[in-house]
């Protein structure tokens, strides 16, 4: 079937024409700039730009598509979670074209919607299931068991403080880097030496991993590489800002992976798939890579075209949903920014 999908939950307002699962159009258009002087997503401005950008984003995915509103079979929206500002435009859009135009409305998770993404994949190759699914961004960093794409999703763990973009973010800023920090921090870190400073691997100690096995937490990192940072400024010595960000990324790196990885071989999941903006990360990818090799896991990276927030991984997702035979949702769903990932559809 023919589906817009629409994807507002944070900065980048995504609309996606698919057709089953080929892609036809997927059109993003980023406020990321707007929020640069502030150092991350400031929600109000965040909202009021996907109300500016929403409908020339919609023709122009129609136009890209080859196709117009009548042609369409159905309408997908992110529903959460996000930011609550951001979804209600979103939704509201989803809704009132649904009813406009008399389509079903699949009112989707955003967290499933990036393992939806792979379907979109051109090389012939399905997603094998089940699979982990580790999706780290600026606002998410979570580890899921995906046993089937539209009926059976489990949180395994998540972040307990920052997300992993976030503490990219944060500590780009930190060494008077430019806002997202996410690449800089990569592009310095290639000139570095990422042994230089051991910095901490948290929720690692066997203590810890006993209650979050799973779970992540980048806020204590984050602490450390400032603190580090301080300390060499107050001593007025020069910071080596490429050995603090290969450390910085090392670390960061080091954690996702492992804890992904354990993930796949305590669960006997012989798949993992990467999904988010910071799979961008040249070492994330570099280490994804070797550990799933060495522990005999199949890794699979959507494009990354499609790992950053889109309305293609929206609609894909349901598409999907109406494969599988779900009914739609109600014409009268709301936004739900605390969406939890089991609600695979609200
Ligand atoms: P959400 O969390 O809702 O998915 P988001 O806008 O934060 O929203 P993305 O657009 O997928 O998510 O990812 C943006 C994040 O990815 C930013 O925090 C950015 O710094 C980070 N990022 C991008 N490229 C890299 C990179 N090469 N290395 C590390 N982090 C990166
Ligand atoms: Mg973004
Ligand atoms: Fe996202």
């Amino acid at each position: 079937s023919l589906v817009l999908g629409i994807e507002t939950s944070c900065d980048e307002t995504g609309i996606g024409i698919v057709r089953g699962s080929t892609l036809l159009a997927n059109v993003i258009s980023s406020s990321m700039e707007e929020h640069a002087r502030y150092g991350g997503v400031v929600p109000e401005v965040a909202a009021r730009a996907h109300l500016e950008a929403i409908e020339p984003a919609i023709r122009a995915a129609l136009a890209e598509a080859g196709v117009t509103l009548a042609d369409l079979d159905a309408i997908a929206v992110t529903s959460g979670p996000g930011l609550a500002g951001a979804l209600m435009v979103g939704v509201g859009a989803a809704k009132a074209l649904a009813l406009a135009l008399d389509r079903p409305l699949y009112a989707v998770n955003h967290l499933v919607g990036h393992v939806g993404a792979d379907v979109l994949r051109d090389d012939g190759t399905a997603l094998e299931l089940p699979t982990v699914a580790l999706l780290v961004s600026g606002g998410h960093t979570s580890l899921l068991l995906v046993r089937d794409l539209t009926s059976d999703v489990e949180l395994l763990g998540e972040t307990i403080d920052d997300a992993a973009g976030e503490a990219f973010d944060k500590v780009a800023r930190l060494l008077g880097l430019p806002y997202p920090g996410g690449p800089h921090i990569d592009r310095v870190a290639a000139e570095g030496d990422p042994a230089a400073i051991r910095f901490p691997r948290g929720l690692t100690l066997p203590k810890d991993l006993e209650r979050h096995r799973y779970d992540f937490s980048f806020s204590g990192l984050k602490t450390a590489v400032a603190r580090h940072v301080e300390r060499l400024r107050d001593a007025g010595q020069e910071v080596p800002v490429a050995d603090v960000a290969a450390s910085f990324r090392e670390a960061v790196a080091d954690v996702l992976t492992a804890k992904a990885v354990a993930a796949c071989q305590d669960l006997g999941v012989p798949r993992l798939l990467l999904g988010g903006g910071v799979v961008a990360n040249a070492r994330v990818r570099a280490l994804a890579e070797e550990r799933a090799a060495a522990a005999g896991v199949s890794l699979r990276i959507p494009p990354l075209a499609l790992c950053t927030d889109n309305g293609a991984m929206i609609a894909a997702l349901g598409a999907q949903l109406i494969a599988a035979g779900h009914a739609p949702s109600a014409l009268d769903v709301s936004a739900d920014s605390t969406l939890p990932v089991t609600h695979i559809q609200a």
